[in-house]
């Protein structure tokens, strides 16, 4: 469980389930979600009872409480999320207030309705803007246009389902030296979407494809500077429009970040304050690294 920002100082307890489902059939470079899921369809049973072995536990009541479904993939792709579990799921997830799943821009559409109309909590939809630069985003194998993405935002909205956004910091075969500017004008076209939340999330190289672009000068690692920069500079812009929107960066795997080991500490703390406080704090200054 984590205490996830609503706005300036106040959090909601979240609980994220890393569901095991069959792996998402869009293979984007920059993605390695892939690796905790299999290629084989979801057994019908098997989410249901995922989210039961998660919740069973619980002693606290979660009424005020938002539930992650992550499936590492889409939640309207009936081979990960069979149909059938849906009613289950929806009761397994009655006591919470939110309920977060993810899905394609493509695939935010009417089947999307059905679920919703079986909810009692309010639905919230992440989906993976990536980059506002249509060119960059061409090159990621995601099959997404920005136009798929506002259409999405548009029929979310249009439908009361909240809108949450993932926006990531330094793509393959985009200008390194970009990558903070390039994050900060996803996150506002995110906003400007009507996201409510948006997090920045430092590209990981994790994966066989990611290595061959490194090698090939095709991608360079972001670094904790630049997100910690990139996380600065967004809330700086956002919270000066007015729109409410909450901008993270996503702090998994932080410790793996390309970082200079002087600062890296206080990056990541003040990383972390400026999550849960949702305010623009000043960067972090080194004199190792010279920032
Ligand atoms: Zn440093």
């Amino acid at each position: 469980m984590e205490h996830e920002a609503i706005g300036e100082n106040r959090t909601r307890p979240t609980l994220t389930l890393l569901l095991t489902a069959r792996r998402c059939p869009v293979e984007c470079v920059f993605c390695d979600l892939w690796k905790h899921n299999h290629p084989g369809a979801t057994p019908v049973g098997s989410i249901p009872h995922q989210i039961r072995g998660a919740t069973a536990s619980l002693t606290s009541p979660v009424g005020t409480w938002a539930i992650k479904l992550y499936n590492g993939g889409n939640f309207t792709d009936p081979l990960s999320i069979p149909p059938a579990d849906w009613p289950e799921i929806a009761e397994l997830c009655k006591p919470f207030e939110r309920v977060i799943v993810e899905n394609h821009a493509t695939m935010c559409g009417e089947r999307l309705l059905r679920f919703r109309d079986l909810l009692s909590p309010q639905l919230e939809v992440a989906v993976g803007l990536e980059t506002s630069n249509p060119d960059v985003l061409a090159r990621q194998q995601k099959q997404m246009t920005l136009d798929d993405f506002a259409g999405a935002a548009e029929f979310l909205q249009r439908n009361e389902i909240a809108l949450r956004c993932f926006v990531m910091l330094q793509l393959p075969h985009a200008n390194p030296k970009k990558c903070v500017d390039d994050a900060v004008q996803a996150v506002i076209h995110a906003a400007q979407a009507g996201a409510q939340f948006v997090a920045i999330i430092p590209t990981r190289s994790d994966t066989p494809a990611m290595q061959k672009l490194i090698a090939t000068g095709e991608f360079v690692s972001p670094t904790l500077m630049q997100l910690e920069t990139a996380l600065h500079d967004s809330l700086s812009q956002i919270r000066t429009d007015d729109s409410g929107c909450v901008v993270t960066a996503d702090t998994w795997d932080i410790e793996m970040v390309r970082h200079c080991p002087t600062c890296q500490d206080a990056r990541i703390k003040n990383i972390q304050a400026m999550n849960s406080r949702q305010q623009s704090l000043p960067v972090s200054r080194c004199d190792r690294c010279g920032s």
